[in-house]
């Protein structure tokens, strides 16, 4: 059936469950235009394949394995900003930035100064305490940066 302009079909499936042989249609002419077919997001798996799938992940996760499980890093991260180390990288970084912000088009002097890593501080876990990978921003240039609550940073935003 070829396409009519006005065809009230696509609204009246709309919400509804697309047919096989439907799927199949667009599927073919996504591929003439050359159009990447859909993923299978939103598609469910059956509950069999949820379960070996949710099996498979328990047992990475127990090995360790697991993609994106990050090893409990947002309560490890916790701990290591309340810990002695951590304070004293941020006082070094502080004291080698004389308190300022370093942010070039900033140079706050005054209020609320944050030590930032400019290597995310989750993706570089031996970096955490390197000097040469903090640097200190004013709360307000902090906010700003890419990596702020998990951005990622533009290089150049900081002086060199
Ligand atoms: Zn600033």
């Amino acid at each position: 059936m070829p396409f009519q302009k006005g065809n009230k079909l696509g609204q009246k499936n709309k919400g509804n469950k697309l047919s096989e042989e439907h799927k199949k249609k667009v599927s073919l002419t996504l591929k003439r235009k050359g159009i990447i077919p859909p993923s299978r997001k939103g598609i469910k798996d059956s509950k069999e394949t949820r379960i070996k799938k949710s099996n498979f992940q328990k047992l990475r996760v127990k090995d360790g394995t697991h993609n994106f499980w990050r090893g409990g890093k947002t309560k490890e991260a916790k701990k290591i900003r309340g810990g002695v180390e951590y304070r004293l990288w941020r006082e070094a970084v502080f004291a080698r930035d004389n308190w300022t912000c370093q942010n070039k088009k900033c140079g706050a002097r005054c209020c609320e100064i944050h030590p930032h890593h400019i290597k995310p501080f989750s993706d570089y876990p031996e970096l955490r305490f390197a000097i040469d990978n903090g640097v200190t921003l004013c709360a307000k240039c902090h906010r700003k940066t890419d990596n702020y609550a998990g951005k990622g940073l533009k290089r150049n935003f900081i002086k060199k």
